[in-house]
C-alpha cells in the first residue's frame, strides 16, 4: 500500500498529469459517475448540462443557475491532493495538468492557470450560446440574486450558460491539441481520480503510452488501463500525492 517511490518516478523530470473528479471529492464536490455520484443516483440531473434540454426548456435553466449559485455558495476549497501539483510544478517536474473537472480548484490551489488544461471548461465563467461572449460566472449569479430567474446575454440576448462542455457539445480543438502534445512529450503520465472511461482522458493514456512513458494510475476504483500501468496506487489522493511526488533529498 505504501511502497517505496520507483526511481523512474522519483526522477521524472517532465511528468503529464490527468485528474478527475476523485481529487476534488475530498473538497466536497460530488463525483458526478462514480458509483455514488449524482448522476448515477438521478439520471434526470444530466439533463442539467445536455445542451438540447438545456435549450429549449426555461425550467432546466432556472434550477441550472441555482444549482450555481448553490456551488458558489458553497465555496469548495483545493485539498492536499491539488497541493501537491502545485508543488510539482515548483520542482520543474510538470509538463502539464490536464483536468476534466470544472472547479477551477487547481487555479485556486496555485497552479500557473497557463499551466491548466480544462478540457470540459470551466464553471467560473459563463458564455453567449448564440454571440460566444465571456464574462464572469459571479456577474450573472449576482442578476439571479437580484431576481432574474435566466439571465440573458447582455450583447446579444441569447440564452447564457456556464463555460463548460456539456453534452452534445464539442470539445476545444485547441484544448485538445495541447493535451494531445503533452501527453505525447512526457516521461510519465499520472491518472488522478479518474475511471480512465470517458474520451478524450482514455486517448491520452494511448498516446503517452504509444510515446513510451510510464503510466501511474491513482484511483480508488479499477480502471481499463490498470494492467498497462506501471504503478497503480489505491491509496486516498490526498495522501497518495505528497508521497509519490516528493523529491528525495
Ligand atoms: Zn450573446
Amino acid at each position: 500500500m505504501t511502497d517505496a517511490v520507483p526511481d523512474w518516478l522519483a526522477e521524472a523530470r517532465r511528468i503529464c498529469v490527468l485528474t478527475g473528479a476523485g481529487i476534488s471529492t475530498d473538497s466536497g464536490i460530488p463525483d458526478y459517475r462514480g458509483p455514488n455520484g449524482v448522476w448515477t443516483r438521478d439520471p434526470d440531473a444530466e439533463k442539467l448540462v445536455t445542451l438540447g434540454f438545456y435549450l429549449a426548456d426555461p425550467e432546466i435553466r432556472r434550477r441550472s443557475w441555482l444549482m450555481r449559485q448553490a456551488l458558489q455558495d458553497a465555496d469548495p476549497q483545493p485539498n492536499a491532493g491539488h497541493a501537491a501539483l502545485v508543488e510539482l510544478e515548483r520542482q520543474g517536474r510538470l509538463r502539464a495538468l490536464v483536468t476534466q473537472n470544472i472547479d477551477g480548484l487547481h487555479q485556486a490551489a496555485g497552479s500557473s492557470p497557463a499551466r491548466v488544461l480544462e478540457i470540459h471548461g470551466t464553471v467560473h465563467e459563463v458564455v453567449c450560446v448564440g454571440c460566444g461572449d465571456r464574462t464572469a460566472m459571479s456577474g450573472a449569479l449576482a442578476r439571479v440574486a437580484a431576481g432574474e430567474s435566466d439571465p440573458a446575454c447582455m450583447v446579444c440576448g441569447d440564452v447564457l450558460k456556464s463555460a463548460t462542455v456539456y453534452f452534445g457539445q464539442m470539445l476545444d480543438e485547441l484544448v485538445v491539441a495541447s493535451c494531445t502534445a503533452a501527453a505525447a512529450d512526457c516521461d510519465v503520465f499520472l491518472a488522478v481520480g479518474t475511471s480512465l472511461q470517458v474520451w478524450p482522458a482514455a486517448g491520452l493514456a494511448d498516446i503517452a503510452l504509444g510515446a513510451g512513458a510510464r503510466l501511474v494510475v491513482v484511483n480508488a476504483q479499477p480502471t481499463p488501463y490498470d494492467h498497462l500501468a506501471d504503478l497503480v496506487v489505491r491509496e486516498p489522493i490526498g495522501t497518495a500525492l505528497p508521497r509519490l511526488l516528493a523529491t528525495p533529498d
